[in-house]
């Protein structure tokens, strides 16, 4: 049995799905458990996965379709769950927060409507993903290159939406936005910023616009539906080295964020620069079997057996710099330089030309080309691998990142788990991705994992830290950490949600923002 809307009957759901059918077409409104598996949470660490069903998915192919589709909605209070691909995946896939909300997947909304060359820039449609981008470049010679998101299937503006980050120096992908088109719960649409004069011819160029601002709101959220979105694209460079410098110790993090750090202030590294411990780099290579038939985490003795076999660093920071031949080498020198002084360091280098392309994952995504070797990670555990993510935001201070390592690796250790993570670098931030990688065919394993991200999320709000992201199992949580005088940012994001969606159609739940009608399911499972 699937799923139903909580609030309507069985009567009046099969009237709601018939109607949704006149205006999408049968074939687009999806019911059969085998199609809305498809949506289901495949990472849910929860054992039973059923908290986050859908009742149904439809798929408008037009703005006109999701207005009626939002009239419908509206008249019945149905709960609608829109994603633009539906991959989200460590932090719920295609799932809704509310179960038995009819997922409104915009996949098939999927044209890239402008390519600007000159300006740097595109205008995409929601199913439009990394690699559909890449490839309209790529096969029209634009020299213009995209900043992928680890998992290249992704959706632009999913992954924007959730300020997902990539690995050039476009990599803050919400940095890099510039203007929107979204429709409101009440079928009304708007574009922001230069968007909103008619026929405008900056709305990708300029952000603010005149009056106060607005596509920040629709990050993270659920105040509208995103139909429209533009990206900023990073002019193709002459030439550029991708970096390897190995580490040594496990003391070395942070001598490593005290080194990074003034080079990406002085913007001698410009893009997304990445600390990755062993495990995770092993992780690309090689499978935990490989190395370690015990229980419970890897020994240390055992991860330096690791790090020797496969000449890797304890600590790997990948870095890469771009641009004009010169310049790359005499800015390399400068980082070189600062890296070498690190007792121990080796530094490893690729050159590449203009359209030259990197062979392995990590290093395409920082060429700007999208793959799927990311999830190698969940080859790592054997049986079915899956990972769930906490995402605590770090200073940028050596200090912080060591703190915030231990305690995660002393939490991991207790439940049962390696610490597989690393750092990425913002400016004056650091994103601490920490996979919990667990093999869901294993019952306790799994809920072992699922209790860890609330400890985790527990342990860094007690040192001040918070998360930038997570699962809908802790959003609630996630949010209700935000409590500075007595929460009054969420209760100003549930008055703003109220007055955009008085009938609480839009995403309940999401991101800890509950409608009026659906409070009441605040923090439930
Ligand atoms: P991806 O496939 O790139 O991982 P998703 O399509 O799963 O991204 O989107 C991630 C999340 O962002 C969704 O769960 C949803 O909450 C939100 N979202 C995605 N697309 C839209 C949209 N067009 N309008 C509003 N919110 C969206």
């Amino acid at each position: 049995m699937n799923a139903s809307p909580p609030n309507l009957s069985a009567v009046v759901f099969a009237r709601v799905l018939r109607e949704l059918a006149s205006v999408v077409g049968a074939s687009n409104v999806l019911t059969t458990a085998d199609r809305l598996r498809e949506y289901a949470d495949p990472f849910t660490p929860q054992p039973s996965a059923r908290s986050f069903e859908a009742s149904a998915v439809v798929l408008p192919a037009t703005v006109v379709e999701i207005r009626e589709v939002l009239k419908l909605a509206r008249a019945y209070r149905l709960a609608l769950w829109p994603v633009s691909g539906g991959r989200n995946f460590a932090y719920g896939g295609g799932a809704p927060r509310l179960r038995g909300s009819v997922v409104l997947d915009l996949k098939r909304m999927n044209r890239i409507i402008e390519v600007d060359e000159t300006l740097a820039y595109a205008l995409v449609e929601p199913g439009v993903t990394y690699f559909d981008l890449y490839a309209h470049l790529r096969e029209r010679g634009v020299k213009l290159w995209v900043d992928p998101a680890a998992a290249g299937w992704g959706s632009i503006v999913g992954n924007t939406l959730e300020r997902g980050f990539g690995y050039t120096p476009y990599g803050d992908h919400a940095a890099h936005q510039c203007g929107m088109e979204v429709m409101l719960a009440n079928g009304e649409l708007i574009r922001t910023g230069m968007g909103a004069i008619e026929i405008g011819r900056t709305w990708q160029l300029y952000k603010a616009g005149f009056g106060p601002s607005y596509d920040t709101i629709f990050m993270q959220s659920n105040f509208g539906i995103v139909t429209k979105l533009g990206m900023w694209l990073m002019p193709r460079p002459d030439a550029y080295v991708i970096a390897h410098v190995k580490l040594p110790r496990e003391a070395d993090l942070e001598a490593a964020v005290e080194t990074l750090r003034p080079l990406k202030l002085d913007e001698t590294i410009r893009n997304h620069a990445v600390i990755e411990g062993a495990i995770r780099h092993a992780a690309g290579q090689s499978a935990r079997r490989d190395w370690y038939g015990g229980k419970g985490p890897l020994p240390d003795s055992v991860v330096d057996q690791i790090t020797a076999r496969l000449d890797i660093g304890r600590w790997n920071v990948h870095f890469a710099i771009y641009g004009e031949r010169g310049i790359v080498e005499a800015q390399l020198a400068n980082a070189q330089r600062a890296f070498s002084r690190l007792p121990g360091a080796r530094i490893e280098l690729h050159r590449y030309a203009s359209d030259a392309e990197p062979v392995g994952g990590a290093e395409r995504n920082m060429a700007g080309i999208p793959s799927l070797s990311a999830f190698r990670m969940l080859d790592w555990v054997g049986g079915t691998g899956m990972h769930v993510d906490f995402s605590p935001i770090c200073p940028f201070t050596g200090r912080d990142a060591m703190r915030q390592y231990s305690v995660a690796k002393a939490r991991l250790a207790e439940y049962g788990f390696d610490y597989y993570g690393g750092f990425t670098a913002g400016t004056r931030h650091l994103h601490h991705i920490v996979a919990t990688i667990f093999n869901r065919d294993d019952a306790k394993e799994t809920e072992a994992a699922a209790d860890l991200q609330r400890v985790l999320m527990s342990d860094a709000r007690s040192e001040g830290y918070g998360v930038y992201r997570t699962h809908l199992a802790t959003m609630d949580f996630a949010a209700s950490q935000y409590d500075f005088n007595d929460g009054a940012l969420l209760k100003m994001s549930e008055t703003i949600k109220d007055a955009l969606d008085p009938d609480g159609i839009l995403a309940p739940g999401k991101s800890g923002i509950w409608p009026r009608a659906w409070r009441g399911r605040r923090g439930s499972v």
